[in-house]
């Protein structure tokens, strides 16, 4: 998107009119800021360097918390946004610990893919009771508001705007989701070049990641990073999963070409 001037943050559907000229290649979507770059930084740092028009999009402000301030959680997510060189960065400012996948918030989530019209939403997913119940609802609410976009005859609920279909879902899961989930697809994004900016990314969210903090989700993030990475012949890889198979008119081209792995995972024995 060539019209793209720096780095945009927005409250609500506050959106500016270069953001709405055209579809958008990827609009990626989490309960709180920091979920993104922790669930898939790198991939969308490597959509931004190959030109892909990339947004996020927070559904609260991740406030309260022990740690932060609205304000502060908001300077932390625009340095993270630029660390990763997205463009557009949304915070939808629903409520944080009380996020439900519920009607209202359901159009207003898809109001906003009405207005950017994605190719692609990539959604954070899984239940982590161990963790917050937002990331959970978040799932539930990107899947329906997905589904919401395309409806036709509800216009009022979406603020007048025209309905438009999202050819592609998919999901970011969380590492710690307490189900196994048997994923219909599943593609690891090479991450390799993009993985330090991933962690300064991360690391941009100094209010809930000190030191000592900062320093155990990094090991963590590395690792997870390296499992998935070396399933695939990458130094680190990000898991992203689909709700239906991959399709292909074109085998080889879906095996080599667009996996463009260096080299097939050269097995022991
Ligand atoms: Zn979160």
């Amino acid at each position: 998107m060539s019209t793209i001037p720096g780095h945009h943050f927005v409250i609500g559907d506050n959106l500016p009119l270069w953001a709405l000229e055209r579809p958008w290649d990827v609009v990626a979507v989490g309960a709180h800021p920091d979920d993104l770059e922790i669930l898939c930084g790198g991939t969308l740092a490597g959509l931004v360097d190959q030109g892909k028009s990339v947004a996020m999009i927070d559904l609260t402000d991740g406030e309260p918390t022990p740690r932060g301030t609205r304000l502060c959680r908001i300077d932390e997510a625009q340095a993270a946004q630029k660390e990763l060189g997205v463009p557009l960065r949304l915070l939808l400012d629903l409520p944080n610990r009380n996020l439900m996948d519920e009607p209202g918030n359901r159009y207003q989530l898809a109001t906003i893919f009405r207005r950017l019209r994605p190719h692609l939403v990539l959604g954070i997913a899984g239940r982590t009771p161990a963790g917050s119940p937002d990331h959970h609802q978040a799932h539930l609410l990107i899947e329906a508001a997905r589904f919401g976009s395309q409806l036709s005859q509800w216009e009022e609920r979406y603020a007048m705007t025209k309905p438009w279909r999202i050819p592609h879902l998919a999901y970011a899961p969380f590492p710690f989701d307490a189900e196994e989930r048997n994923w219909h697809g599943i593609c690891i994004v090479d991450i390799g070049k993009n993985f330090d900016r991933k962690l300064r990314s991360v690391a941009c969210y100094a209010s809930q990641f000190d030191g000592p903090r900062l320093a155990k989700l990094k090991h963590t993030l590395t690792g997870h990073a390296i499992y998935w990475g070396s399933r695939t012949g990458f130094s680190h890889g990000e898991r992203i999963c689909f709700p239906t198979p991959i399709g292909t008119d074109n085998l080889m081209k879906t095996l080599v070409g667009f996996a463009q792995s260096p080299a097939p995972v050269t097995l022991p024995g």
